[in-house]
């Protein structure tokens, strides 16, 4: 085991980074774990226009790069690494990972939050050519086309409502017969005249592999099998998300659906109470906004909170 960290960071996400800049800048040495999908899920956006400072908009990983880039030249020191499984009932904390054991006097935890693919393979090699899990992201791109939604809940319908803004029509494609999404957003978009509900309909291919470029996708109808090509420049994944917590189970509290329950944006909790020194950050607290610029906002409050608990504990 090597000595104890001041502080660990896991993730490397907007959230992680922005953690690791403040930290390091601190002059903590955060060591940042990169998990199995290092610099988060901008890393997978192409053009990224509403993160302020870019007029022009700024490519995602691009982005990452710089924000690690920064976070290296104050110290911060990057390593690929899953957390098997934490320990946070003692302290310092142990962690327990694929590189072996770390010890950390402070913890934050910017695991952030995975989008669900549907898994087949024409969707995920065509994610950036027209597939993508993120309409406030990527719905500009998509003005004046046709393009479709998966999905039957929340998400779906506020993804196919945001969209269009820009496309000239949206289909959503929902498995079932029956709906998840509430009846006020259902409502709304079955009222908007540009939005068109499939019910029954699975997407068996995302076409356009070969030209790289979404063309439409094959569907299939799972009450009478028939399948039909639906011509679209795009295809958006509202299947939901999951937050990269589980390793926490029983170590913090966690909500109902595995997100991370924080007070005040980044205290940790456990039974309700404060578990000192431990923070969260980014996507995996947060369901609402998930955005680039929260996640940096949050990451930047972990990072302050743990220059104060060092500091309160003479570290
Ligand atoms: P949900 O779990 O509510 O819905 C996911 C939808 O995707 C379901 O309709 C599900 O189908 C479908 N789905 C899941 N996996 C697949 C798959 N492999 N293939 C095809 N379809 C699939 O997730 P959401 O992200 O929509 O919502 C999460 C939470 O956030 C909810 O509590 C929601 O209310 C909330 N939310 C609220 C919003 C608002 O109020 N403005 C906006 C967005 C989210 P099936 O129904 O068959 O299971």
């Amino acid at each position: 085991m090597s000595e104890t960290r001041e502080t660990v960071i896991l993730g490397s996400g907007c959230a992680g980074l922005t953690a690791a800049i403040y930290t390091a800048r601190a002059g903590l040495k955060p060591l940042v774990l990169e998990g199995h999908e290092p610099g988060g899920q901008l890393s997978i956006t192409t053009l990224v226009e509403n993160f302020p400072g870019w007029p022009e908009g700024v490519q995602g990983p691009e982005l990452i790069a710089n924000m690690k880039k920064q976070a290296e030249r104050f110290g911060a020191e990057f390593q690929t690494a899953h957390l098997k499984a934490a320990d946070l009932h003692r302290h310092p904390f142990r962690l327990s990972t694929s590189i072996g054991e770390i010890d950390t006097r402070s913890l934050i935890v910017a695991s952030g939050a995975s989008a669900r693919w549907l898994g087949i393979e024409s969707e995920q090699k065509l994610i950036g050519h027209g597939v993508s899990s993120c309409a406030t992201c990527d719905g500009f791109f998509f003005r004046g086309l046709e393009i479709a939604v998966v999905g039957g809940g929340d998400t779906a319908m506020e993804e196919a409502i945001f969209l269009s803004r820009f496309a000239t029509k949206v289909t959503v494609l929902h498995r079932r017969e029956n709906f998840r999404a509430s009846k006020i957003m259902l409502e709304r978009a079955i009222a908007h005249p540009q939005i068109v509900l499939r019910t029954n309909v699975i997407v068996e291919e995302v076409l356009g592999v070969d030209q790289k470029e979404v063309c439409g996708v094959r569907l299939k109808n799972t009450a009478t099998g028939e399948e039909e090509t639906l011509h679209v420049s795009g295809v958006f994944l509202g299947i939901g998300h999951e937050p990269n917590a589980k390793m926490f189970h029983g170590q913090i509290d966690l909500d109902a659906e595995g997100y991370i329950l924080t007070q005040n944006n980044v205290f940790t909790t456990r039974n309700g109470q404060i578990v000192p020194g431990v923070y969260a950050c980014g996507d995996v607290q947060d369901r609402r906004y998930r955005q680039a610029i929260t996640a940096a906002g949050t990451g930047c409050m972990a990072a302050l909170e743990v220059e104060k608990y060092l500091e309160e504990h003479g570290h």
